[in-house]
């Protein structure tokens, strides 16, 4: 029995679910490249402090799910529960500003939440983000939408739906809190507990409450846009008509909130029905006062997003991720072994992708490997062969065998 097992809630990733990793994050980084985007790579840990200023103190991520540690010297580290506080404190610390007034950023990686590990929840995860940090113009709002969207399509994910509204900001905010108080008074006693306590402390968070009473409720109440001020308006429609221009759909639904301060203006998500109930692949929006809070209040306008990646490679189709074959699988005997690895350099050299078992168990068992590991062709190298300085090539799909001088192997390969 093996004594030493791995975490709960993290995976091992191998041959198949390994590919399909890199070949999402491959993808993604050419997509997120086209549109302009760079990477960044911020570190798996970082000061505790971060998080809890940066995500907020009543989260349910800061409160209950950060794996968190003193190192030696006594620090409190956090492995890093989300990333847009980490890339926001890399974007002030290496005073990104001066490379260019608008950072288009993007990062993959690994996040860490001491959630109760569920089916598709994991203490250790991916995430895909977009920090488009520097701009207050709604045309970053579209820049990250139009990435996300360009980046499902390319996987085929196209039972979506773009759900959009406006959180305000801290000019129109406090209208909208004292609106929503004065018209949930009458049923405060009939909301959840958690909600009473954020009837007083953070009434916004109410929204996305999932009782089922508070959600009957919170049907009734005023809706943001009647109390945002000129200048959230103006970004608001600037960018509903641009998404309108572009013939791209979307709904806007005045429930869609964040609670904390530092969410401004644009909220947004793209739902889907194939993860069963209609639910968020991604989420994100305008978060112009996250910097000040790391930056004595000195903000810096700022949109992204962010979408688990385990859940995307649930959603697309094995079909979507490349076959990928091995071209030439060598077949040899104990004679004629010492042939086999300059063979396989020379192939190798040549991009052609090969393999051999060097075991060299029975013709049978290597003919298995062969199909085992999905080879085009095998190459069969025989005393026979050696003495006429050739090999047989066979198509493994067709059948079809060919003597070949073993001078021109490569060439053969590469004309098929
Ligand atoms: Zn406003
Ligand atoms: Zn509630």
């Amino acid at each position: 029995m093996l004594i030493i097992k791995r975490p709960r809630g993290t995976n091992d990733l191998f041959y198949e679910s390994a590919k399909k990793m890199s070949f999402v994050q491959n993808e993604i980084n050419k997509i997120a490249t086209i549109h302009g985007f760079s990477e960044i790579r911020t570190p798996i840990f970082e000061s505790t402090e971060l998080f809890t200023r940066g995500i907020g103190e009543e989260t349910d991520i800061v409160s209950k799910e950060m794996f968190t540690f003193l190192d030696r010297g006594g620090r409190s580290l956090t492995l890093r529960p989300e990333n847009t506080a980490a890339v926001v404190r890399a974007y002030l610390e290496n005073s990104l500003q001066k490379e260019y007034a608008m950072n288009k950023l993007f990062y993959i990686g690994s996040m860490y939440r001491g959630e109760r590990p569920q089916k598709g929840r994991y203490r250790e995860f991916h995430q895909f983000g977009i920090e488009c940090i520097g701009s207050s113009s709604y045309l970053a709002d579209v820049e990250t939408i139009l990435l996300n969207v360009a980046i499902l399509d390319s996987f085929n994910i196209t039972e979506t739906e773009l759900v959009i509204n406006t959180v305000g900001c801290p000019n129109c905010k406090p209208k909208y809190n004292q609106a929503l108080r004065e018209s949930l008074s009458s049923e405060k006693d009939n909301l959840c507990e958690t909600c009473q306590v954020r009837y007083d402390k953070n009434i916004l968070r109410m929204l996305d409450c999932k009782n089922p009473t508070c959600q009957e409720i919170i049907k009734k109440i005023p809706t943001f846009y009647d109390f945002v001020c000129d200048e959230c308006r103006e970004h608001f429609d600037g960018l509903c008509e641009e998404l309108t221009r572009l013939g791209q759909a979307f709904t806007i639904n005045p429930m869609l909130v964040r609670g904390l301060d530092y969410y401004t203006k644009t909220a947004f998500e793209i739902q889907s029905s194939n993860l069963g109930a209609q639910s968020a692949i991604l989420g994100g929006g305008r978060y112009d006062k996250l910097a000040g809070m790391f930056n004595n209040g000195v903000d810096v306008p700022a949109v992204g997003s962010a979408m688990g990646i385990e859940r995307l490679i649930f959603m697309i189709e094995n079909e979507k991720f490349i076959e990928d074959r091995l071209d030439v699988f060598i077949i040899a005997f104990k004679e004629t072994i010492n042939h086999v690895m300059p063979i396989l350099k020379r192939l190798r050299a040549n991009n052609i992708k090969s393999d051999f078992d060097f075991d060299l168990k029975s013709i049978k068992s290597q003919f298995k490997l062969a199909n085992k590991k999905n080879a085009k062709y095998t190459l069969i190298i025989g005393t026979d062969e050696i003495s006429k300085n050739v090999c047989k090539i066979r198509d493994m799909d067709s059948g079809d065998e060919k003597e070949v001088s073993l001078d021109n192997i490569e060439k053969e390969l590469k004309n098929k």
